[in-house]
């Protein structure tokens, strides 16, 4: 529920600064990247329209093509408020179908970005307001709101633009080139007999930095379900901060955990080796000095799925570490839905948002430098490129990352054995399309979660460059190049 702000803010030291507050009343629907909290926070502007064409719908809007985002309707008589997840679609003939779509990743509509003072009048697209208020009577009936509203005649509805909001209540002051843009937000966490847990209040405080999300974001607790937090709501007109330390606080930027043989992909599989990107994740470089990783480099830990990742590598702006070889890689779902697990990192004990990443069983990342060469080697264990092509016949090691049955498992954070090979089940490769034979491809002796594929280059091929590609299970790497002379 939304308030208006304490009359006695001023108390607070915060004299007309307070702009609003929410309650939540329950721990299981705080999420403050939410519709909910878009909502109620979005009631700061969108509460107030008793006039003219919109007063009907008062606290939210009558039903109209706004009422079908993120500020919801409201009916006339009752107050009765609902979602109306629909879609207005004018016709070439001037009539309006209203269709279904699928609720989730819901925006403020124009008109909501207008008195939120983030959208122009004249960049407000005309909206449609339903004139015939019998076509609310069946809004909450099992055919649904769309079906309810049905087909609108031009008589059936009017149009209706941010100058009709001016009319009745005057210019919005001040305009959208003076507003307010970004906001801060204050959390309280309130619990009764006792103070909550560390591990309770982390959860309190990851929920809460999710308001300065990029988004989409995923749901924790629905199956498919997205939620655009405030930036993505506001079509990334605004922005609400929750920090309110003057200490760092690490953030992991939007798509920011990647698969670290390319930098690309958002899936990738247990034991696999990721790269993270973000701000303030640590206060300086440091890399892990030996085997095996550890769990926490200068006060840095990274957690995926509650567990804490082997870590290579840390700086302000980049984490190098493994997955925890545990993971599940599939949903207990009757169709293909790949796992999904949340990374976290923590950064002297403060906790960072989440990043939500895909985890498949065979997952297989090509590594690659300059204009997408193969990290590949020859018998000197020179680095072969352009100017040091491999030689048709001769022998070459090529490295890649990912995650691929094995002869034996080993855990994440430790090298693979020296005194034995594991081996990738069922690898096969092509270089330029052909099939090309390999007499080795598995884990690198003595490295962690590295891969290669020992081969001796095809001894018929030309002088040119050639696409490496390695398949298991159906699953093909990203393609490199290796570049071939003749001797
Ligand atoms: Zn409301």
């Amino acid at each position: 529920m939304v308030k208006s702000p304490p009359a006695d803010a001023a108390s607070f030291g915060s004299a007309s600064r307070l702009q609003g507050y929410s309650v939540f009343p329950a721990t299981l629907i705080y999420d403050a990247a939410d519709q909910g909290y878009n909502h109620e926070t979005g009631h700061q502007w969108v509460n107030h329209m008793s006039t003219g064409a919109f007063g009907p719908g008062r606290p939210h809007w009558p039903l109209s093509s706004m009422s079908t985002n993120l500020m919801n309707y409201s009916d006339a008589a009752s107050g009765f408020g609902s979602r109306i997840p629909c879609r207005f679609n004018l016709q070439a003939d001037g009539r309006i179908t209203v269709t279904p779509w699928i609720p989730g990743q819901e925006f403020f509509n124009d008109m909501d970005l207008y008195l939120m003072g983030l959208m122009a009048p004249n960049e407000v697209a005309t909206q449609y307001l339903v004139t015939d208020t019998s076509r609310a009577a069946g809004i909450s009936s099992p055919q649904g709101p769309c079906a309810a509203i049905g087909t609108l005649t031009t008589a059936q509805y009017r149009t209706v633009n941010a100058s009709d909001i001016v009319a009745v209540q005057g210019a919005r002051v001040p305009s959208s080139d003076a507003s307010q843009k970004d906001f801060r937000s204050l959390h309280v966490v309130v619990s009764r007999d006792s103070l909550l847990t560390p591990e309770q209040m982390a959860y309190f405080e990851v929920y809460t930095r999710r308001v300065e999300d990029r988004g989409p974001l995923m749901l924790p607790d629905s199956l498919n379900g997205f939620t655009n937090p405030w930036y993505a709501a506001t079509k990334n007109r605004s922005t609400i901060s929750a920090k309110i330390s003057a200490e760092p606080v690490p953030a992991i930027s939007y798509g920011g955990v990647v698969n670290a043989a390319n930098f690309q992909g958002a899936a990738m599989g247990p034991s696999a080796v990721v790269t993270l990107f973000g701000s303030d994740l640590a206060a300086g470089p440091a890399s892990a000095g030996s085997v095996p990783l550890p769990q926490d480099l200068n006060g840095v830990r990274v957690f995926v799925d509650g567990i804490p990742a082997p870590l290579f590598y840390v700086s302000p702006t980049q984490i190098n570490f493994q997955l925890p070889e545990s993971l599940p890689t599939t949903r207990a779902l009757p169709n293909d839905l790949a796992y999904i697990a949340m990374v976290r990192v923590e950064r002297d004990g403060a906790p960072s948002n989440i990043a939500y990443i895909e985890i498949r069983p065979t997952v297989l990342g090509a590594m690659s430098y300059g204009d997408n060469y193969a990290v590949a080697t020859n018998p000197a264990g020179e680095l072969i490129g352009p100017s040091n092509p491999a030689f048709a016949g001769s022998p070459v090691v090529v490295y890649f990352v990912g995650s691929a049955p094995l002869t034996e498992r080993v855990a994440a954070g430790q090298p693979a054995p020296t005194d034995r090979l594991i081996r990738v089940q069922g690898a096969s490769l092509t270089l330029g399309g052909q099939v090309q034979a390999s007499n080795f491809v598995g884990l690198t002796p003595g490295g962690v979660g590295l891969y290669q594929a020992n081969m001796f280059i095809n001894g018929a091929l030309a002088e040119g460059e050639y696409q490496l590609v390695i398949t298991v299970n159906g699953v093909t790497s990203n393609p490199v190049k290796i570049p071939v002379r003749r001797r």
